[in-house]
């Protein structure tokens, strides 16, 4: 099921990219709370993308998967967990804070490593959201030369919790402005090449506007029901 679900999101995904004449994001498989053989199913499908938002239920599944599985981490991060991803995680999507830039800067560092990250920008009108507002993001990157092990490689968002989609459009649209406008401050340190939008409700309005990563959980694998 898991491979035909795959199949299924990577046709849509190439149909709706023609339809809007945009390149085909890349499918991040969302495997959060999802057991060891659903992931395998789409491993041997050819998944090899694959995104968790809990770093615990992350480091538990990572050992017992193929080791060229490219791990993103989606969700809050908290400061005192990154030690435990830093020397394997491939992405960090949710990065909304000077705080965790500097722990993340220090773990990559003790790792030898530079640490790919997205900003991860609230768009919402939801203040419980993660994520920090654009002027922030503005900060982060005016201030990322103080972390030189870590590299911006765009912005990260959730749109709202609404079956609205012209909400959820406008909320797209005003982030791939910035993230346009973001493109004047690039160097070493800074490359806006990926923009993660996208999720099962949402990826037709997110590759509208330009997504370059969709993260999908629920069309690949079905309902969350299976607790770790
Ligand atoms: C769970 C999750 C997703 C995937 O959601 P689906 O609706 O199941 O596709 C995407 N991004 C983040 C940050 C998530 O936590």
């Amino acid at each position: 099921m898991v491979k035909q679900n795959l199949q299924n999101l990577q046709n849509k995904i190439l149909q709706i990219s023609q339809k809007y004449q945009v390149k085909p994001p890349q499918i991040i498989a969302v495997s959060k709370n999802q057991p060891i053989e659903a992931i395998l199913e789409a491993y041997h499908a050819g998944q090899r993308d694959f995104g968790e938002n809990r770093v615990q239920e992350l480091i538990q599944k990572v050992p017992l998967l193929p080791h060229d599985i490219r791990w993103h981490l989606i969700g809050n991060l908290q400061t005192n967990k990154v030690k435990y991803i830093a020397s394997f995680v491939h992405l960090i999507h949710s990065v909304d804070s000077e705080k965790l830039l500097t722990e993340i800067q220090k773990q990559a560092l003790k790792h030898h490593r530079l640490i790919p990250i997205l900003i991860q920008i609230n768009i919402s009108d939801e203040p419980q959201k993660n994520g920090c507002s654009f002027n922030e993001a503005l900060q982060l990157l005016e201030n990322i030369t103080k972390y030189p092990n870590i590299k911006i490689q765009g912005l990260m968002a959730i749109a709202e919790n609404t079956d609205n989609k012209s909400v959820i459009l406008n909320q797209f649209k005003h982030l791939k402005e910035f993230f346009e406008s973001c493109k004047k401050k690039e160097n070493e340190q800074i490359q806006m090449q990926e923009l993660s939008i996208g999720m099962s409700g949402d990826y037709e309005e997110a590759i509208q506007v330009g997504s370059t990563m969709v993260r999908i959980g629920t069309a690949i694998f079905g309902e969350r029901n299976i607790k770790l």
